[in-house]
């Protein structure tokens, strides 16, 4: 019999009854679900009462922002202005069918135009000497625990999609552990695993919310159980480590990515554009257009361009004859190009769909010597050891974790 427990734990409040994942999208729906709201407010100058009120349009197939705009008394000359101050955060014309403009009206007229582009972000505009004038603000939001609690019946990945535990949450539990446990062999039916993440809320409004990060995971096989938390360290940055404070991690990354879905192994298979078979070089990740992507490990950019059927390529020289590389990216990061060096973790470029790519996709190979391997079985074990003040921060925030546990 399956019995799998899910607990959840809200970090500041207690329980909570909400469990559902949301996304950007679902971002722009709530808000669009607000529809018109009025609220009256007293002007303190005037003294006299204003009726403030909230129109929330949503962008349809075929519209643009003027077209949205027009009927509430704004000209081109107006609409062009909005759109030039909004350029630096989002292209107006490459908002998608759905976006949500937020109008504050002051009786007939816009007081101010709200727009979010991304999960907790968004842009107020306001007419200031017949100048619109662009501010990008942080809404604040709160984060939440969440323990889940699963029994391993088949394999690991359908156990704890069972539990419901998001999916960017259960590769990133796997990948924490690829370097010590194999998925397909060394589990068990009957073995165990414990994993808490993180889910940001708007403090505004708590149905809009995000996956955040694994935080813990934990693994009992054949009743050893095994810890591994994820602590973030000035030095070294975010890194899983087991309970002794020992890095979890290889020197190289296996998934120089957060967030992200494994699409494709390493190994032969059918090309999904030339349609034939052929080895795939290295793996593939799915996430959305434009997640940043990592160097895997410190190194030398040795490549940063144009890579034909690549697209856009990164290519970083390792120690010991290791290489690896990124293909298909959106684009580059800031001064990532040939002969520069960079660290672990460091963002070197974005996720894309360019080159013979089918869909958007991050693939991902390492050499060894100059021939391809599995970047899931890398078996370099690191000997990275927390030690002194960030041992006793390590302490200190296991407890922290651990207090999530009982
Ligand atoms: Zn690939």
């Amino acid at each position: 019999m399956k019995k799998i427990l899910i607990l959840s734990c809200l970090f500041l409040f207690g329980c909570p009854t909400v469990k559902k994942d949301c996304n950007f999208n679902e971002h722009n729906q709530v808000l669009a679900q607000a529809s018109e709201t009025k609220k009256h407010k007293i002007d303190s100058v005037n003294s006299k009462t204003i009726v403030e009120s909230q129109k929330v349009l949503k962008l349809k197939q075929g519209e643009t922002l003027a077209h949205l705009l027009k009927p509430y008394g704004l000209n081109a000359v107006d609409i062009l202005d909005i759109s030039n101050k909004l350029n630096p955060y989002i292209s107006v014309n490459k908002m998608k069918v759905g976006h949500n403009i937020n109008l504050i009206m002051d009786g007939n007229n816009i007081k101010r135009i709200k727009i979010p582009i991304a999960f907790n972000q968004e842009i107020t505009l306001n007419k200031i000497n017949n100048n619109w004038q662009a501010q990008k603000s942080n809404l604040e939001t709160e984060t939440q625990y969440k323990v889940i609690v699963g029994r391993i019946e088949g394999s690991f990945y359908q156990s704890a999609l069972d539990t419901h535990a998001p999916l960017s949450v259960i590769n990133r539990f796997m990948l924490a552990y690829s370097h010590n446990v194999d998925f397909q062999r060394t589990i068990r039916r009957g073995d165990r695993f414990r994993l808490i993440y993180t889910e940001k809320f708007l403090k505004d409004d708590s149905k809009i919310k995000q996956v955040d990060k694994l935080k813990y995971a934990e693994l009992t096989l054949s009743n050893k159980t095994t810890r591994l938390y994820r602590f973030e360290s000035t030095d070294k940055g975010d890194y899983f480590y087991d309970n002794e404070g020992k890095l979890a991690n290889s020197f190289l990354l296996r998934t120089p990515l957060e967030g992200a879905r494994l699409s494709s192994h390493f190994g032969k298979r059918k090309h999904p554009v030339l349609g034939y078979t052929r080895i795939h070089k290295g793996i593939d990740f799915g996430a959305p257009k434009g997640t940043p992507i990592l160097a895997a490990g410190n190194g030398i950019i040795e490549k940063s361009g144009w890579g034909g059927s690549f697209g856009n390529l990164i290519r970083i020289k390792h120690k010991n004859g290791y290489q690896s590389l990124y293909a298909h990216l959106n684009g580059f990061a800031k001064g990532i190009k040939k002969g520069v060096k960079v660290k672990q973790g460091q963002i070197i470029g974005y996720l894309g769909n360019t080159g013979l790519s089918q869909a958007r996709h991050l693939h991902y190979e390492i050499h060894k010597n100059g021939r391809a391997i599995d970047p899931l079985k890398l078996k370099q074990a690191s000997s990275i050891k927390l030690k002194g003040k960030q041992l006793i921060a390590f302490e200190k925030y296991k407890k922290k974790i651990n207090q999530h546990l009982i």
